[in-house]
C-alpha cells in the first residue's frame, strides 16, 4: 500500500518513514506543501499522512486544493497536542482521520489500513478467496490452514489484487502502488513477483491478461 506522508519536521519525517516501511507500507515523503499539492494531483496513493504546519502552503491549504481537484484518497491529518481547532477544522476540510502527536506509529499503521479497506468499500480486515486468506495487519498469508512464506513485495502485490479481485489491473497500477520514488523497479521485476507468487500460491490463482494487466478472478 502506497502512501504519502507530508511532513517538514525532519526527525518526525524519518521516523514514520522508517517504522511504516517496516510495516510493510511504500511511503513517499515530501516537506512542504506545494509539493504534496503537485504529487497528490498526478500520482495514485492508498493515503496521504499531512502534517498541518507545513511550509509553502500549510496542510489545510493541501487539503482543500486536493478536494477541490476531487482526489478522494483517505487522508489523516496529523495536529498538535490540544488542538482541537484543527481536528475540527481538518476534518470539515475533507480529512478522514487526525491522530495528535506523538505519533504511536502502530497506530498509525491500523488508521491506515482501516482508512485503506473502508476506501475499497470493506469492513472486514482479512482478505479470503477460496481457500486463502490474506491478513493485512499480521502480514500473513495461509492458503488451506498452511503458512505461506512472502517476500514483502510478493505480499503487498497479492494484497492489491486480492482487493481487486474479479478486476484487471494494468501494470502500470500495480508498478505505480508497489514502489515509491525512490525504489525504481527493474523493468521485469513485476513479472518475477508474479512467477513467484505462482510458485507458492498454484498457477491458476493469478491470470495475465497480455498487455492489459493481471487479475485474480472471483472464487
Ligand atoms: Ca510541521
Amino acid at each position: 500500500m502506497r502512501i504519502l506522508l507530508v511532513e517538514d519536521d525532519p526527525q518526525l519525517g524519518d521516523g514514520l518513514c522508517v517504522g511504516l516501511r517496516q510495516a510493510g507500507f511504500t511511503v513517499d515523503w515530501l516537506r512542504d506543501g506545494k509539493s504534496a499539492i503537485a504529487a497528490l494531483a498526478v500520482e495514485d496513493f492508498a493515503c496521504a499522512v499531512l502534517d498541518l504546519g507545513l511550509p509553502a502552503c500549510d496542510g489545510m491549504q493541501v487539503l482543500r486544493a486536493t478536494r477541490a481537484a476531487g482526489r478522494d484518497l483517505p487522508v489523516l491529518v496529523l495536529t498538535a497536542r490540544d488542538a482541537l481547532g484543527d481536528k475540527i477544522a481538518g476534518l470539515d476540510a475533507g480529512a478522514d482521520d487526525y491522530l495528535v502527536k506523538p505519533i504511536a506509529l502502530d497506530e498509525l499503521a491500523a488508521r491506515l489500513r482501516a482508512l485503506a479497506r473502508r476506501r475499497l468499500g470493506r469492513a472486514t480486515p482479512l482478505l479470503i478467496h477460496g481457500a486463502l486468506t490474506l491478513d493485512p495487519a499480521a502480514r500473513r498469508v495461509t492458503q488451506a490452514g498452511r503458512a505461506v512464506e512472502l517476500s514483502g513485495r510478493e505480499f503487498s502485490l497479492l494484497q492489491l489484487l486480492l482487493e481487486s479481485a474479479g478486476r484487471v489491473l494494468p501494470r502500470s497500477q500495480l508498478e505505480q502502488a508497489l514502489y515509491g520514488w525512490n525504489d525504481e523497479p527493474d523493468s521485469n521485476a513485476l513479472e518475477v513477483h508474479i512467477h513467484h507468487l505462482r510458485k507458492k500460491l498454484g498457477s491458476e490463482l493469478i491470470r495475465t491478461l497480455r498487455g492489459v494487466g493481471y487479475t485474480i478472478p472471483r472464487p
